[in-house]
C-alpha cells in the first residue's frame, strides 16, 4: 500500500468536471474551489451538479477530495463587517464541502491585521464556534493550513494551530492540512532525517499528529525561514526531493492524502510530472 496522490484541480464548467481532470492525469485523491475564490458572493450549487459529482465521485474513485476556501476570507479580522462577511462565507463553504461529501474545506486561519496574535488566536476561535454551531452534525472537517507567516498571518507556528483548536468549542470539527512549502519558508526544517523527525515530534506533541489529515505537497522558491509562500515544482525548490522522501516513506502518512498546488498550464502536464516525481520517492522495501 502507498500513500494517495492528488493536485488541486480547476473546476471551470461546473464542480462536477473536476473529476474528468483529476483522473487524466493520474489524481488518486485532489483539490477543488467550490466556489469562486476571488469573490464574496456565488451561486448556489444545483442538484443535478450534486448528482453528477456523485456518479463521477464513485466512478473515478478519486477519494477523499477536499476543498479549499476562499482567500477573501479573514476569520481573524478585527473589523465586525468584514469578520461576520468572513464567517457567513466560511459557513456557505462547509455546506458545499458537506453537500459534496468531501473530507474537509482547507483555511488559512487569519489575519489578526495587527492586533496582536493572542487576539487573533481567540477571534479566530470565536469565528469557528459560529461556524461550527451553523453546521450542527456536519462530517466535513475545518482544515487549519499552516501558513508561511507573511504578514500579520497566523499559522506559522505549530502553536497557533493547536491554541486555536485548543479554544474552539467544537474541537472535533478541527483538524489540519500540511503545507510543505509554508513549514519550510516558516523555519521548520524537516529535509534532513534527524530535522524531520524533529519537526514531526514537535508537531505531535504540539497540536498531535493524527490532526493532519491532509498533505499540501509544494516545493518552495524561498529558503528556510524566508516567511514568503512561493510554490514551485517538485524537487525544484528548497524543499527538495528528500523533503517529501521522508512525509511520503512515513508509515504515520500512509491513509493522508498528499496533493499539489504547484504551478500549472491548462494541459496540466506539470502535474503529471510532478505527481511522477512523488511516487518515484516511494520505498520499494517499506
Ligand atoms: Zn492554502
Ligand atoms: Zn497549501
Amino acid at each position: 500500500m502507498t500513500p494517495r496522490f492528488g493536485a488541486h484541480v480547476s473546476t471551470a464548467g461546473g464542480v462536477s468536471t473536476a473529476f474528468e481532470r483529476g483522473d487524466s492525469i493520474g489524481c488518486e485523491t485532489m483539490q477543488i474551489f467550490t466556489r469562486n475564490n476571488n469573490r464574496w458572493d456565488s451561486k448556489p450549487l444545483a442538484d443535478d451538479e450534486i448528482a453528477k459529482w456523485q456518479d463521477l465521485a464513485a466512478q473515478t474513485g478519486i477519494r477523499p477530495v477536499l476543498s479549499h476556501a476562499s482567500y477573501l476570507i479573514n476569520l481573524g479580522s478585527p473589523d465586525p463587517d468584514l469578520w461576520q462577511k468572513s464567517i457567513d462565507t466560511f459557513v456557505d463553504e462547509l455546506q458545499r464541502a458537506e453537500a459534496l461529501g468531501l473530507l474537509g474545506v482547507v483555511i488559512h486561519p487569519g489575519s489578526h491585521m495587527g492586533e496582536g496574535e493572542d487576539f487573533g488566536v481567540e477571534r479566530i476561535a470565536a469565528a469557528l464556534d459560529q461556524c461550527h454551531e451553523r453546521t450542527d452534525g456536519f462530517a466535513t472537517l475545518t482544515l487549519l493550513e499552516t501558513t508561511a507567516g507573511a504578514g500579520n498571518h497566523l499559522g506559522y507556528r505549530f502553536e497557533h494551530l493547536a491554541g486555536i483548536r485548543a479554544a474552539c468549542q467544537h474541537p472535533q470539527r478541527v483538524a489540519v492540512c500540511f503545507d510543505t512549502c509554508h513549514v519550510l519558508a516558516a523555519g521548520y526544517d524537516f529535509r534532513t532525517e534527524s530535522g524531520y523527525d524533529e519537526v514531526m515530534t514537535h508537531f505531535d506533541q504540539t497540536v498531535g499528529l493524527d490532526l493532519i489529515r491532509c498533505f499540501h505537497f509544494n516545493d518552495s522558491k524561498f529558503d528556510l525561514d524566508s516567511r514568503k509562500d512561493r510554490h514551485t515544482h517538485i524537487g525544484d525548490g528548497f524543499v527538495g526531493l528528500d523533503g517529501f522522501r521522508h512525509i511520503i516513506n512515513d508509515p504515520r502518512f500512509l491513509h493522508t492524502p498528499m496533493i499539489l498546488e504547484t504551478p500549472k498550464g491548462d494541459d496540466m502536464h506539470e502535474d503529471v510530472e510532478n505527481l511522477a516525481k512523488l511516487r518515484a520517492l516511494i520505498d520499494s522495501a517499506s
